[in-house]
């Protein structure tokens, strides 16, 4: 059984946190080609299929891009319609994102059906669990945005790091959820949860401690990866910022966040999410248990 999954959230680099309110983007590139083709290239030379968490602005404005990345063989879940986080908006406002998205996936991929969700910034958590329920109404059947470790702006500390049936606590279990959470993979090491699954700790950890930690998790149920593909575009723009989210945003982005996702390709083989929880769309939790 696989039991490991590549994830890609497909923004611009504008669509971050940090930057999402302080760029006026009619003046500025969003860079997502140069940024995405490079890393599909490389995925289809190495035969890997991954799981594209999609902006729904993105397939507006790069239909054709998205379009590719299905020919290709991946799988597309939703990363929202605008990128707004889930503590920005009412149940309401929530489900107009999901119909937003759908409208794109329906003009420009007739025939593709999200089966998986990602919220912007990791914005689940146990204030914003009505999403689970929206997004269940909406068809989809896995959710990926549980964070198990409380950050400065997002996560869930004492969540579980591999796939289960979350509580509206999302710290628990329960067999009446409305939809199956994956949650960012961890390294549970004594007292200490490190998300060695992406950004910021994927890029500054030593590689073999990062393969440790996976490989550690990896034990505990199927581990998941996440990247974007400005984190890969030497180009990206560097935007002003305090010294402390600069080091945050910015360090070993490039050549070196492409190097160390080579590495990731050499010692795992990855499937599409969708995939690896179960055949077509009968999902399982047969993983959830480990
Ligand atoms: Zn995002």
């Amino acid at each position: 059984m696989t039991r490991a999954a590549l994830s890609i959230d497909l923004e611009s680099y504008w669509h971050a946190e940090l930057l999402r309110k302080r760029i006026d983007r009619s003046a500025a590139d969003d860079r997502v080609l140069p940024a995405t083709l490079p890393l599909l290239d490389l995925l289809a030379d190495r035969g890997v299929h991954a799981t594209f968490f999609v902006v729904g602005e993105i397939i507006e404005t790069h239909p054709a891009l998205v379009q590719r990345i299905v020919r290709e063989g991946h799988e597309i879940g939703c990363h929202s319609f605008s990128h707004r986080p889930l503590w920005d908006l009412s149940e309401a406002q929530f489900d107009e994102e999901l119909a937003r998205f759908s409208d794109m996936v329906e003009r420009h991929l007739p025939g593709v059906k999200p089966r998986g969700f990602r919220a912007p910034t990791f914005s689940l958590s146990p204030t914003t669990a009505w999403a689970l329920g929206v997004l269940a109404r909406r068809g989809y059947r896995y959710d990926s945005s549980v964070f198990p470790l409380r950050t400065p702006l997002y996560g869930v500390a004492g969540a579980p790091s591999a796939p289960y049936l979350p509580a509206p606590n999302l710290v628990d279990s329960d067999p009446a959820a409305p939809i199956v959470e994956w949650p960012m993979t961890a390294w549970r090491v004594g007292p200490l949860t490190i998300p060695v699954c992406g950004g910021f700790y994927l890029r500054v950890l030593p590689m073999p401690l990062i393969l440790h930690g996976l490989r550690q998790a990896q034990k505990r149920g199927p581990i998941v990866i996440y990247l974007h593909p400005w984190e890969l575009d030497p180009d990206t723009p560097r935007l002003p910022l305090s010294r402390r989210d600069s080091f945050i945003t910015y360090h070993n982005t490039g050549a070196a966040m492409r190097r160390r996702l080579e590495t990731l390709l050499d010692n795992f083989d990855f499937t599409p999410m969708g995939d690896v929880l179960g055949a077509g769309n009968a999902l399982t939790l047969q993983d959830a248990a480990g």
